[in-house]
């Protein structure tokens, strides 16, 4: 168990809001490839709800957007601790919510832009718009066929860039749907972990100064490091 200010932050750059990593029931795919952050899924349900109301009491409002996040996707949150967030967002003053889903919850998301009471940004983590590289190799377990697809239910695709197997062409193409069909976006640069797959440093390099222009793009947030959320 974290302690709670590890688990609050705030983003004070682009798209400015407080941050709250909380700790949720089992990823209900939890077989990505790349994942190694499902060790944080938890089954003790009262543990989890009261670290979880600990993190919210943090929550000021000063920006008036919240994000939560939790090693999966947000309806493997504890029910008291949606019944928290909706509480929070109600006495702070929230107008707006960043949640993230799996692609297995997109007939979900309607029930719960109803059930909170303000706007949900909901997040995915696409990976990369490559069929063949997001679920032969990463094993995303989320079949969609093009991004018009995944904007139909989700406002702000995940991307993860820097992995070996993964090409130039993959990755300018991924930008280039990002940008295309979505108002916001995250590109994550891939770092090490404890699975298998490994991070392309030459590819992270070209990367890095081919979309140096992303950087200052605000409809995206490209994370270097893994902390760079400051929490986690
Ligand atoms: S859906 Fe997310 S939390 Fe679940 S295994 Fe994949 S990357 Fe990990």
């Amino acid at each position: 168990m974290g302690i709670p200010t590890e688990r609050y932050s705030k983003i004070t750059d682009k798209n400015q809001r407080e941050i709250c990593l909380l700790k949720a029931f089992p990823c209900a795919w939890g077989k990505c490839a790349f994942c190694d952050y499902i060790e944080d899924n938890s089954r003790d349900e009262a543990g989890m709800i009261a670290l979880n109301n600990q993190v919210l009491n943090l929550v000021t409002g000063e920006y008036g957007v919240l994000e939560v996040i939790n090693s999966g996707s947000c309806f493997e949150l504890p029910k008291e601790t949606l019944n928290q967030i909706e509480q929070v967002i109600r006495e702070k003053n929230i107008n707006k919510l960043f949640f993230e889903a799996h692609w297995i919850y997109k007939n979900r998301l309607a029930e719960m832009r109803k059930r909170m009471p303000v706007p949900i940004v909901f997040k995915i983590g696409v990976e990369t718009f490559d069929h063949d590289f997001r679920e032969s190799f990463l094993n995303k377990h989320a079949d969609f066929k093009n991004p018009e697809e995944v904007a139909r239910y989700f406002d702000s695709p995940c991307l993860m860039v820097g992995i070996q197997g993964q090409t130039k062409e993959m990755i300018s193409r991924d930008i280039e749907y990002l940008k295309k069909y979505f108002k916001l976006g995250t590109v994550n640069v891939y770092n090490n972990n404890t699975t298998k797959i490994r991070r392309d440093e030459e590819l992270v390099k070209w990367f890095m100064k081919e979309y140096q222009w992303l950087l200052d793009d605000p409809s995206v947030e490209v994370l270097y490091e893994i902390t760079d959320f400051g929490v986690g």
